[in-house]
């Protein structure tokens, strides 16, 4: 392997010859996106995750681009862009199925924003550059200094469409071929900037079957503590991201292990090793490319909690106590989904999501309890979990099967194939508009 030195910023370049990357594997719009950067006179590297995953041999989730053109110049060339962010805007590009992601270069070593969707949320979407202030010009960066203010090393590395080669400002070369997860200058203080990124470091390691550094796994002890400042909506961002990972079951054991689960997320209590069952269901589902929605993936997580309120609240006859059940799991639920800025949409999935499923405990007795119960928009996320419990042992499979013919039967759709929901998108509530008062 040959590696060349950039005389003017000590970058080790390597050439095409000299990396596995194929330009194939890198999709036809982010390719589009960099090629016509590079037309109209920037600079466009492939950068993050995609260049990681092309050089491991693994899928992309997918491709980021960062540029020294900024936000505004990014849009003009894209008419199927959107500015969004507000601290530190970047450029979505919007394709069928695919968003690309631009970036103008930072100096910033502050965390970014979170991405898109938490954030709209929450505020709604970024107002296009006419109202917002623009990022201030000292935010932007050379792409050196766009490497190092990264995360890790292995997350640092870019690729020139223009010549083909791989760009190694911070040595994440060497350390993606050494299976390791190392931060990019002193751990503590990068943890300190955004503590988000110990979680980050352990949900690599796990994915990518990497060992973490030795002193970014110390600094990660030392500064656990620090998780519970981190900005809500990115810790609910890198759990989810965690809980569709396809390794969600390994990501929350190495997490608790480091301390981190617990003061990230103390509702997440597991005192029967119940996380660790359903989580693995939901992993090998998500091999199978299934996905779940965030409420599902929530109940998962929340489900030990709630089973132990079930068994508190039961009596010896084994009735449960279902008003204190829906009040006491909500001082459950309810400072978590303030703490993480969860949309009232999917708080209401999740719990009454996760109370139907006390529903489900014996086998169906009437066609109409199964039809008033199936018709409520919250019962996919009841499904699910019913069946991903049955997977994991934790619900009888007999009477999951029972629920099932049951299901099929009154839905008329008996073809034995595998009832499945689909939860409704969240409807967004239209503000009315007000009536235009008449001219008296
Ligand atoms: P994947 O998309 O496969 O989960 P990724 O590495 O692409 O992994 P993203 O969350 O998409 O992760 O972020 C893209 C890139 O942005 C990262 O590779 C990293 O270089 C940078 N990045 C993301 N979050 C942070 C952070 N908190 N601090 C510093 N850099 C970050
Ligand atoms: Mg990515």
């Amino acid at each position: 392997m040959s590696i060349a030195t950039d005389a003017q910023s000590q970058a080790r370049v390597l050439a095409r010859p000299d990396h596995n990357l194929s330009r194939q594997r890198i999709s036809h719009n982010a390719l589009k996106v960099l090629y016509r950067l590079c037309r109209a006179g920037y600079i466009a590297y492939l950068v993050g995750g995609g260049v990681r995953d092309l050089l491991l041999q693994r899928e992309p989730k997918d491709f980021d681009v960062a540029t020294n053109a900024r936000p505004e110049e990014i849009r003009r060339l894209f008419r199927n862009s959107r500015i969004i962010g507000r601290r530190f805007r970047l450029v979505h590009v919007f394709f069928r199925g695919e968003i690309v992601e631009v970036s103008t270069f930072r100096a910033s070593p502050e965390p970014p924003d979170v991405p898109d969707r938490w954030e709209e949320e929450l505020h709604g979407p970024a107002e296009e550059p006419v109202n917002t202030p623009a990022t201030p010009a000292e935010h932007f960066g050379s792409p050196e200094e766009d490497a190092f203010r990264r995360d890790f090393t292995v997350n640092s590395l870019f690729y020139n469409i223009t010549d083909f080669s791989i760009i190694d400002h911070v040595g994440g070369l060497d350390d993606l071929l050494a299976g390791l997860i190392r931060s990019i200058g002193p751990a503590e203080k990068r943890f300190e900037e955004d503590p988000v990124r110990m979680m980050r470091a352990i949900e690599y390691s796990v994915r990518l079957r990497f060992r973490i550094e030795d002193s970014t796994a110390a600094a990660i002890s030392n500064c656990r503590d620090l998780i519970v400042e981190a900005a809500p909506a990115r810790l609910g961002y890198e759990l989810l991201e965690a809980l569709r990972s396809g390794c969600s079951a390994e990501i929350c054991k190495v997490w608790r292990q480091y301390g981190i689960l617990g003061r990230a997320f103390p509702e997440v209590e597991d005192r029967h090793q119940i996380l660790g069952k359903i989580l693995a269901a939901v992993d090998a589902q998500c091999e199978r490319g299934r996905r779940f929605e965030d409420a599902t993936l929530l109940a998962c997580l929340l489900l030990p909690r709630f089973l132990d309120l079930v068994d508190e609240l039961t009596n010896d006859e084994g009735r449960v106590d279902n008003a204190r059940l829906m009040t006491e799991f909500r001082t459950v639920l309810d400072p978590m989904a303030g703490r993480l800025h969860l949309a009232n949409h999917a708080v209401h999935l999740v719990h009454h999501g996760l109370f139907a499923l006390t529903k489900l405990k014996r086998r169906p007795e009437r066609g109409r309890q199964v039809i008033k119960l199936t018709r409520h928009e919250y019962f996919p996320v009841t499904w699910k979990l019913f069946r991903l419990g049955a997977e994991a042992g934790l619900f009888s499979d007999e009477t999951h099967r029972a629920w099932a013919r049951a299901i099929r039967r009154v839905d008329g759709a008996d073809r034995g194939e595998p009832v499945d929901f689909v939860v409704d998108p969240v409807r967004r509530t239209r503000r009315r508009r007000r009536p235009r008062r008449r001219r008296q």
